[in-house]
């Protein structure tokens, strides 16, 4: 039975549920899993520390109780794990999911594309930096090609997993022109892009402020080329400001989370690939749910624990940033789920 939700300490519902279900991935993106920290060595979770897809459908059934309606499969690189289609098609079977999603590096999307959507799947967001070799490369620091990249956003369109959403963090120096090649790209191909700021997530990211290029410089730089307007949320707590473009050729969207945040309208929750939920992108801890699910928690019971770590919530990080909080233990984003 679905009720109404139960609202946090800053008034705000919990809609949207990011589930990590790896904490691995195939890329070593410089501002996100540097090979230097990532390396050989680094230890990753042993197998019986992650959640299997039984135990995320019934916290992901908690949550729906709850008043989630967004689930976004995410990582690590989702589509690392093993047979996600199983999961995908156990998640879409639950009443109440209305938006069921996948943040991916696209490097595997190719050949999965059509099981994926053939198991429930709505729709991808791919991740893409740059469009040149040199830069998307030096990005990723596997030396993976954007050519590919572009296949397994084809490969998703033409499953029926569009519109697709191309996500682009950009920092400083490193990737500034790839604003206008993406925004070149992809214009008036129904796919749209989303500029991301880089953010001050994790601490092994080496993050700076100066490397942040602000949203409304990301916007002015493509509004110079081809005139934007700007567009009305679709609903509370969406994520990117939208524009269109004036000619008709579709849409960007810009997430300011460090020159404009947004917490006053978050409504996300984060679940760890070992089953820690996590209130906040910038969290330094989460709360174990593995350890509600496996010590033979009803539904009820669990949906319990879900509603008392929600109703506690008074996370607003973004807003409260200072070159101090920078330096808190935050965990990676790799771990807790883009
Ligand atoms: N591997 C998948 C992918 O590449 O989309 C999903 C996980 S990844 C952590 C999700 C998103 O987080 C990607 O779009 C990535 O660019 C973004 N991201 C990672 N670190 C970031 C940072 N420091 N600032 C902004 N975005 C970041």
């Amino acid at each position: 039975m679905i009720t109404p939700g139960p609202l946090d300490l800053l008034g705000r519902p919990m809609h949207d549920l990011r589930v990590s279900v790896t904490d691995r991935c195939n890329f070593r993106c410089v501002y996100c899993m540097p090979k230097e920290i990532f390396g050989r060595d680094h230890a990753f979770l042993p197998r019986a520390e992650i959640l299997d897809f039984e135990e995320i459908e019934r916290i992901v059934r908690a949550s729906v109780s709850l008043g989630v309606r967004k689930v976004r499969l995410t990582g690590g690189e989702p589509l690392v794990r093993r047979n996600l289609e199983r999961l995908v098609a156990m998640l879409a079977a639950i009443e109440g999911v209305d938006d069921l999603t996948l943040t991916t590096n696209a490097s595997l999307l190719a050949p999965k594309a059509r099981a994926l959507a053939d198991a429930g799947l709505h729709r991808v967001t791919v991740s893409l930096d740059a469009l040149d070799d040199p830069t998307f490369q030096r990005m990723n620091d596997v030396g993976f090609p954007a050519g590919r990249v572009l296949e397994g956003i084809a490969a998703a369109e033409a499953a029926g997993l569009g519109p697709v959403k191309v996500n682009a963090v950009i920092r400083r120096g490193l990737n500034e022109h790839a604003v206008l090649d993406l925004a070149g790209h992809f214009r008036g191909t129904g796919a749209t892009v989303r500029f991301i700021e880089y953010m001050d997530v994790g601490h092994t990211n080496g993050w700076r402020l100066d490397d942040v290029v602000p949203a409304a410089e990301l916007v002015a730089v493509i509004d110079e080329r081809w005139p934007l307007e700007p567009v009305e949320a679709a609903y509370r707590g969406e994520v990117a400001q939208r524009y269109r473009y004036r000619d008709g050729a579709g849409e960007i969207g810009v997430i300011s989370s460090v020159t404009q945040p947004f917490c006053g309208d978050c409504t996300r929750a984060r679940l760890s690939a070992d089953g820690q939920l996590f209130t906040c992108l910038f969290a330094t801890s989460g709360h174990d749910l593995r350890a509600v699910v496996r010590s033979g928690a009803t539904d009820h019971e669990l949906a319990d624990a879900l509603r008392a770590i929600w109703i506690g919530r008074s996370d607003r990080y973004s807003e409260l940033r200072t070159l101090d909080t920078v330096e808190l233990p935050k965990v990676e984003m790799s771990f807790i789920g883009g």
